[in-house]
């Protein structure tokens, strides 16, 4: 692990400014051995984020690193990805940053089959801002701007990738690191759009708000209510209420856009 962080992080931006508690870390260092075990070289590998306390996490990584605007991140990984297909890039995403502001760019991107891997952390709220309600807002839940509980639904987000086009889409949550690890890996072998939902706590604009508990309690929620895909098979509606599908929810294949696009002008 010390060489990971020698090799993989700045360290001279530490120490980080994430909450203790807080799940970004964790997710941040799965991803960082997924990629490990990808085999690229540091020089191939890039990371692209939004805005919000997830995609801090750029900064911190030892890869080249784009920190872009608030919910533009797919749309500045496009726009790399079309100029130098060979690179591997890796978008980080908060689940405002993707889903609401930038939730346009997220089902064009999903809809090309672009061979973007975005990996959303999920928190369920605008953290960094300060505790405002997303689009992945669990209806009912509390937030700055919903005081008495959102009244929306919230966005199954891989249902939204799946309808628009994705060709893989996976669920993990910092709970389970290991697991994480290994479905990021999944998801950056896969050609096509990827997207990968890290559920992650935020206990102090979230949980704190929703009486969840600290993070030792959240991340005990987020484990218990997980269940692999392969168990869910076997079990009724009923037994799934509450309960959160874990693992690769799909996977398929399609043409991938930059590959088309060099076809298409004959440069492939
Ligand atoms: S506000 Fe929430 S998401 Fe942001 S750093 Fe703190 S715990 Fe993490």
């Amino acid at each position: 692990m010390e060489q990971l962080t020698q090799d993989y992080l700045r360290t001279k931006k530490l120490p980080h400014i994430w909450c203790p508690g807080c799940g970004n870390g964790i997710v941040t260092a799965a991803l960082v051995r997924a990629i490990e075990r990808t085999g690229y070289d540091q020089s191939e590998v890039v990371i692209v984020s939004g805005i919000g306390c997830s995609s801090r996490a750029a900064g911190y990584l030892n890869f080249n690193t784009l920190h872009t605007t608030h919910g533009r991140a797919l749309a500045f990984a496009t726009g790399l990805k079309m100029a130098r297909p060979e690179l591997k890039l890796f978008v980080i995403m908060g689940d405002g940053d993707c889903s609401a502001i930038g939730g346009n760019h997220f089902i064009h991107a999903a809809r090309r089959n672009i061979d973007l891997n975005a990996v959303i952390i999920n928190n369920h709220i605008y953290g960094m801002t300060g505790g405002q309600h997303s689009p992945l807002t669990p209806t009912g839940m509390k937030a700055t701007t919903a005081p008495g509980g959102t009244l929306e639904r919230a966005f199954d987000l891989l249902e939204l990738a799946r309808g628009a086009g994705a060709t893989f889409g996976a669920r993990g949550n910092a709970a389970q690191p290991r697991q994480l690890e290994q479905l990021i890996l999944r998801a950056a072998n896969h050609k096509g759009f990827s997207v990968l939902e890290a559920l992650s706590p935020c206990p102090i604009a979230y949980g704190r708000r929703n009486k969840l508990g600290g993070a030792v309690e959240m991340l005990r929620e987020m484990k218990d209510s997980a269940v692999s895909m392969e168990k869910a098979s076997g079990m009724e509606p009923e037994e799934l209420e509450g309960k959160t599908l874990s693992g690769v929810i799909f996977s398929t294949e399609a043409p991938e856009f930059s590959e088309e696009y060099y076809r298409s002008i004959g440069k492939a």
